[in-house]
């Protein structure tokens, strides 16, 4: 079976779009694939943050993605394995200062912080930030990374690296992975159909994977459905991405029936958003379930967690034992 490998940042909630978007391809990969999935608190040191806050989110993430459905063997700590940036200090001599100066997300993170203040301070390990990914990526010998189009450029980078690793010290050691793409809808902000669902944009703009039954449905029956721009005959935004919500939750029925009302002009909003709400419900219930269940048992949870760290950093051991032989550092 090949190697698959993605990453997530422990950054406080997950949202629908994060779950049809990522989550969900994630937990029916490990049918198919050795997946490994990483909590990746070392890179959410590479923004301004808050120390109790990291740690607490970074379980968080963890109890968040076993209740979706990853198995807990296939999942890690990022800073549980410090091996993570032994091989990231390795590659970055092998990566050029050029390279990076040239990766967009660096850029755009940049300027995010100096939106708020011009002389904010950004740190080496934003710059390097992308060198740890591929540290993360190749020191378990990744075949394949699931991505979308924005992390494109950091994975190419990843396959560089390699490359040079290989091509400098004149051995095939590194896997050049791939990035596996995968068909995922992409869900819109129900107060601003006219922008992704994201965290960034502050708490109306998401719907939270565990929020309770009733905000939910009051976000979904105050969706904006109109936005004063749809161009007359062709179906809004904001209705287009209420029919996406049923798709997506599987309830192609509802979906069909409300679809031949929007067809026949007969179509009530309210009726939709009862629908789409009806369905967001019956997908998450089922997950804020599973959640109650783990969190019972938090200590225990904790602690398979740790130990299936351990057990997949003995992986990222042996990569660097065969690192130091090939780089020439003392074995
Ligand atoms: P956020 O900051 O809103 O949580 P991220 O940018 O960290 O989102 O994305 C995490 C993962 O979720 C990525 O794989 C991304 O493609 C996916 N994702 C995020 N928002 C959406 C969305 N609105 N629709 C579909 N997928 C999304």
């Amino acid at each position: 079976m090949k190697n698959v490998l993605s990453c997530v940042q422990p950054t406080g909630d997950l949202h629908l779009g994060n779950y049809f978007g990522a989550v969900q391809n994630w937990v029916k990969l490990q049918d198919e694939y050795n997946c490994l999935y990483g909590v990746v608190d070392y890179h959410s040191m590479t923004m301004p943050y808050n120390a109790t806050l990291l740690r607490e989110n970074t379980w968080k993430m963890v109890f968040y993605l076993l209740a979706c459905g990853i198995k807990p063997e296939n999942l890690f700590i990022q800073s549980l394995i410090p091996e993570h940036i032994e091989l990231s200090w390795i590659l970055g001599c092998t990566t050029s200062y050029g390279e990076l100066t040239r990766m967009t997300q660096f850029k755009d993170k940049v300027d995010q912080l100096h939106e708020t203040d011009k002389d904010a301070f950004v740190s080496l390990g934003l710059f390097a930030y992308p060198v740890l990914q591929a540290a993360d990526i190749l020191i378990y010998h990744a075949d394949y990374v699931p991505i979308g189009k924005d992390q494109e450029q950091h994975l190419e980078l990843s396959r560089n690296i390699a490359q040079r690793f290989n091509h400098q010290f004149g051995k095939e050691y590194f896997v050049h992975p791939a990035p596996l793409y995968t068909e995922t809808p992409k869900i819109l902000s129900p107060a601003d159909p006219n922008k992704k669902m994201s965290k960034s944009l502050g708490e109306k703009h998401y719907i939270n994977l565990f929020g309770e039954e009733d905000r939910v449905r009051k976000q979904i029956k105050s969706a904006v459905t109109d936005t004063g721009e749809a161009v007359e005959g062709e179906m809004s935004a904001g209705v287009k991405n209420l029919f996406e919500l049923l798709r997506a939750s599987k309830e192609m029925d509802a979906h069909d029936s409300l679809m031949a009302d929007y067809l026949s002009n007969a179509l009530r909003y309210s009726d939709l958003k009862e629908g789409v709400a009806n369905a967001v419900i019956k997908l998450i219930n089922p997950f804020r379930e599973r959640l109650a269940i783990l969190q019972v048992d938090e200590k225990n949870v904790k602690n398979q967690i740790h130990e299936a760290s351990a057990e997949i950093r003995k992986r990222a051991q042996q990569t660097l034992r065969e690192v130091r032989d090939i780089t020439g550092l003392i074995v």
